[in-house]
């Protein structure tokens, strides 16, 4: 039993030494917002979701018994960016992502999924599944012109050859979207899941499907926090209502441990529209069962 009290917690994820190495999974926070679309802000996320994380310091996970104490894990820091450089900090972010076996990414605004799968595809050597909790499609080709930003990623990733769009699949979506955009993603074979969807299965029915469409492949979970509905996750740029509760994105991914992961993303926590820092424990919370999941 540590003798220093939760709020006492050192500054890393889950009180690990702040910008330290070593084996096993990387932590890293990428404060990058420049690709944001309507309320930036998430360039604040990484020190919120570590702040927020000192409330799981403190046992094992209940479901799965795994103590993250006991495992290979580390806080290397934030990912250095290009000040006002969008397409400089996604390649710096890329080669960054490079250097680490197995990485979990504090986002961050959600164009920081690209570089991520660029550097993961090469590592391991072909397209990967892709689990992608969020809001919104991601695919559009461009956004207001610009062909990077938050909007973008998985349209590139898919068009790279970086995810297996038949080995991929969208929970939560519900936003506003042209129809050719959701037929486009369709068309290449993604599975989409509304979050009308979710609500009316069950978690359990949502985790089977996502089992199913993934396999044995290997695969990268990216969770965008707005897939949440903004009761939960109000501390968000692009909040959409009707969205999952914290009890189902937990109830999905604690069903899918099995999966052959190989890295994940959080991404998308605004803290200057939070309140009472729930959307940055819902992220912090998130991560945690991403590292503490049953094998
Ligand atoms: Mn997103
Ligand atoms: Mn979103």
């Amino acid at each position: 039993m540590s003798l220093v009290p939760t709020f006492a917690t050192p500054s890393g994820f889950l009180g690990l030494p702040p910008g330290g190495g070593g084996r096993g999974i990387a932590i890293a926070g990428i404060p990058l917002d420049l690709g944001t679309t309507n309320r930036a802000g998430a360039r604040e996320g990484p020190a919120a979701i570590r702040r927020a994380s000192r409330m799981l310091v403190d046992g094992a996970h209940p479901a799965t018994q795994v103590d993250f104490r006991n495992l290979p894990l580390c806080d290397v820091g934030d990912f250095a960016i290009a000040l006002g450089d969008l397409a400089g900090s996604l390649a710096q972010i890329e080669a960054q992502a490079a250097q680490q076996e197995h990485l979990v990414a504090l986002g961050g605004e959600h164009g920081i999924s690209l570089p991520l799968l660029r550097a993961l595809a090469r590592r391991v050597g072909g397209p990967l599944a892709l689990v992608h909790f969020d809001a919104h499609l991601d695919t559009w080709p461009e956004s207001f012109g610009q062909r990077f930003s938050h909007g973008q990623p998985f349209y590139h990733a898919i068009e790279e050859g970086l995810v297996d769009p038949k080995r991929m699949v969208q929970i939560g979506i519900r936003s506003p979207v042209e129809p050719e955009i959701m037929a486009w993603t369709l068309a290449q074979g993604v599975t989409v899941l509304s979050a009308i969807d979710v609500h009316e299965t069950s978690p359990a029915a949502v985790a089977a499907r996502i089992a199913e469409i993934v396999g044995a492949a290997p695969a990268y979970l990216s969770f965008d926090i707005d897939a949440l509905d903004p009761a939960f996750a109000p501390g968000t740029g692009t909040p959409e209502i009707g969205g999952l509760a914290t009890w189902q994105a937990q109830a999905i991914l604690r069903r899918l441990g099995g999966l052959d992961w190989r890295g994940m993303d959080v991404v998308e926590v605004a803290p200057a529209y939070d309140v009472a820092e729930i959307t940055a424990l819902a992220a912090a919370t998130l991560a945690w069962e991403y590292i503490c999941r049953a094998g």
